[in-house]
């Protein structure tokens, strides 16, 4: 058993399978069951209206359709509603879109660097490292 402190309300309780304790999972549950009788007598909502029309947040709407407890079908994901954290731009899933999620993985923090990075890759052929496997065999 494990124990964790609930990253809402900071209580100590034995981690199971939500990293939430008893009483907001229960609290969220009761969330859940709003969105979800809400979205059954609308269908087609999006996550804005829902969270406009339930009062519940927008992120705890997307966080259970990121879990997959809510069917995303059933919610029209508005082109706005799940954006890029650096850019933007509107994504499916995550945090990031792929070009910044990439950027990040580089390292890179400006968008001109990326330019520069591909000329000098043009002026240092790869071939050595052809040779280097070749040693190591
Ligand atoms: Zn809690
Ligand atoms: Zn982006």
């Amino acid at each position: 058993m494990e124990i964790r402190n609930c990253p809402q309300c900071g209580k100590v309780f034995a981690y199971i399978r939500r990293n939430l304790c008893p009483d907001c999972m229960q609290k969220e549950e009761e969330l859940f069951q709003v969105i979800r009788d809400y979205i059954c007598n609308h269908p087609g909502s999006t996550v804005l209206s829902v969270a406009e029309n339930t009062g519940i947040k927008e992120e705890i709407i997307l966080r259970f359709l990121r879990e997959g407890r809510l069917e995303s079908s059933s919610v029209l994901l508005a082109d706005s509603q799940l954006t890029c954290e650096m850019c933007g731009r509107s994504i499916s899933s995550g945090k990031l879109c792929e070009k910044c999620a990439n950027k990040l993985r580089k390292g890179f923090t400006g968008e001109t660097k990326e330019d520069k990075k591909e000329e000098s890759q043009d002026h240092k052929p790869k071939v050595y490292t052809l040779d280097r496997i070749k040693d190591n065999r």
